[in-house]
């Protein structure tokens, strides 16, 4: 049987990406405290019209910690994804684990990227991942994804930073970032 084509993906972080990054140690408890980043709705409908998947990859160690319940996590998504609307995401993955748990699947392990690939059909190759950490971008490098490093204050240089931190690309916000993935992919 030959095998079906294979999506092009860009993988998004949730936290200072999607939402308005809560504060380091912070988190997101509630629906209520998820604050959208500005114009995302309307970047993400620019990827889609260019035919790519979009995917949600986010460590939520809050619930590992005990600060809040998987439902709570669940209501957070289910109603971002209401409000996301027509640039609903395709796909949402996270890591509920504390970090001591030493569990598979929190960045900057690959391990999301590669069940969301398996399950949707997506070509790494031909993907991005866009984050604001460098634990994003080192989780991308090793799925094999074009990396774009995304948030108002970004380290002076590319090379300025850890090697195993350092992205393709520096934004200051989510919109250059989705100009540079649509031009690249053209
Ligand atoms: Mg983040
Ligand atoms: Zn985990």
């Amino acid at each position: 049987m030959p095998s079906a084509p294979k999506h092009k993906a860009v993988f998004l972080d949730r936290d200072g990406v999607i939402n308005v990054f809560p504060g380091d140690g912070k988190f997101v408890l509630h629906y209520n405290e998820f604050i959208f980043m500005p114009q995302v709705a309307e970047n993400l409908a620019r990827l889609r019209a260019a035919g790519f998947l979009l995917v949600l990859v986010t460590n939520q160690s809050g619930v590992g910690r005990g600060l809040m319940k998987l439902e709570a996590l669940h209501e957070i998504h289910d109603r971002m994804q209401d409000l996301l609307a027509a640039s609903k995401l395709d796909g949402i993955y996270y890591c509920p684990h504390h970090p001591d748990e030493r569990c598979r699947c929190r960045k900057p392990s690959p391990w999301m990227i590669e069940r969301a690939a398996e399950d949707l059909q997506i070509d790494c190759a031909r993907s991005f991942l866009v984050g604001d950490s460098g634990r994003d971008i080192e989780m991308g490098r090793a799925a094999g994804l074009r990396t774009a490093l995304c948030r108002e204050n970004l380290p002076p240089s590319i090379e300025a930073m850890e090697p195993r931190y350092r992205p393709e690309k520096l934004f200051k916000a989510l919109a250059p970032a989705v100009d540079w993935i649509l031009a690249e992919s053209r």
